[in-house]
């Protein structure tokens, strides 16, 4: 049996306490609180503090916690923010941090009445955005499973590519062979989006039939086990013109250039700006609107992101996406997607779908 992964990922948090003083941290969303102990329920609250940790829920989930949640004490609640209010008390916590962008204000304002003024709630942000973003070997080991079912799934998918298929329908067996072969869920609504409709970079399927000369991107992915997969291919039915062969080398080139530049210690945006810098030296600037790349795990959207914005510094063991794309309005669009681990010498790509343009 594998070690229980979660001490060592609660500990690390003991050392953001120490860091900022805080005496606890109340984790309530569900992607940190089944990172740190376990539970995958979609209820509940996790109470770190170097006096213990402790899960707390209602009724709907004690057999659930009992089987999932380890190395943690569990609490009953039948109102949660005051179960939580009386842990705090019972604990005497002074300064108890909480998720600033998720933790909701009508519960910051209850808390805070509740525990009254010997007890401060710190909205913490920055202290604890990148607690998932680097993943241990079980982590990685899911994420691959993940990828390994996804690209199966577009591998089945391929037979019913062609010109006159309906992109919804192919999402939809896209879906139906996802969900049979043991994945909870899509990640997200998948993503084929065909000629004009390859345009809009977050194009739904549609009730569109694919026609000779479009361009077909398909964004897909999955969770199992709660970790998620992401890639993206674009497609061509028919032979590309010359003008939709340059425009795929280039999105093809600004992603080979920004994995090759990846490597722990560099900015994050300094990877942004190799691939838009590539794709705006090439005259296409204006069609690449979203940031380069978003981290990947419990979630399937989740730090560190990847763009101009973002200063923070490349890690080890960070899993994050690479995606560039060109979008032109009314014309049509490219992306391509892969995963990538960072390593201690660059990137290792995780997903292994052909990056040359198919044509179908
Ligand atoms: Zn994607
Ligand atoms: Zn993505």
């Amino acid at each position: 049996m594998q070690n229980s992964p979660y001490p060592k990922r609660q500990r690390s948090l003991f050392q953001t306490m120490e860091a900022h003083h805080l005496d606890g941290i109340l984790f309530t969303q569900l992607e940190n609180i089944r990172y740190l102990c376990g539970f995958t329920g979609s209820d509940g609250a996790l109470l770190l503090s170097p006096k213990g940790a402790y899960f707390l829920t209602d009724s709907r989930y004690w057999t659930q916690a009992e089987e999932e949640v380890k190395d943690c004490q569990i609490v009953h609640y039948k109102k949660k923010l005051d179960g939580i209010a009386s842990l705090i008390l019972d604990l005497n916590l002074k300064r108890v941090g909480v998720e600033g962008p998720s933790f909701a204000l009508s519960s910051y304002q209850y808390l805070t009445k509740k525990i009254g003024n010997g007890t401060e709630l710190i909205a913490l942000e920055e202290e604890i955005k990148n607690i998932r973003a680097i993943k241990d070997p079980q982590e990685l080991s899911l994420i691959q499973t993940a990828i390994d079912l996804s690209t199966k799934s577009f591998s089945h998918i391929m037979q019913l590519l062609h010109e006159g298929a309906i992109e919804r329908e192919v999402a939809l067996e896209m879906e139906f062979f996802i969900k049979k072969k043991g994945a909870e869920s899509t990640g997200f609504d998948i993503i084929i989006a065909s000629g004009h409709r390859s345009a809009l970079p977050h194009g739904r399927a549609d009730h569109k039939r694919i026609e000779k000369g479009d361009f077909i991107l398909i964004d897909f992915g999955l969770r199992l086990q709660g970790y998620h997969s992401d890639q993206t291919r674009t497609l061509i039915c028919g032979q590309p013109t010359s003008e939709q062969a340059k425009i795929y080398q280039i999105v093809k080139e600004a992603h080979d250039f920004a994995i090759e530049a990846i490597r722990p210690g560099i900015p994050f945006c300094d990877i942004d700006r190799v691939a838009r810098d590539h794709i705006q030296q090439q005259g296409y600037g204006d069609y690449f609107g979203h940031g380069l790349g978003h981290g990947i795990g419990l979630a399937v959207h989740e730090d560190p992101v990847v763009n101009g914005e973002n200063k923070g510094l490349i890690q080890e063991g960070m899993v994050f996406t690479v995606e560039p794309g060109i979008y032109i309005p009314n014309w049509g669009g490219v992306r391509i997607e892969d995963l990538i681990l960072v390593t201690s010498q660059g990137a290792e790509v995780l997903t292994y779908l052909p990056r040359d343009l198919k044509i179908i």
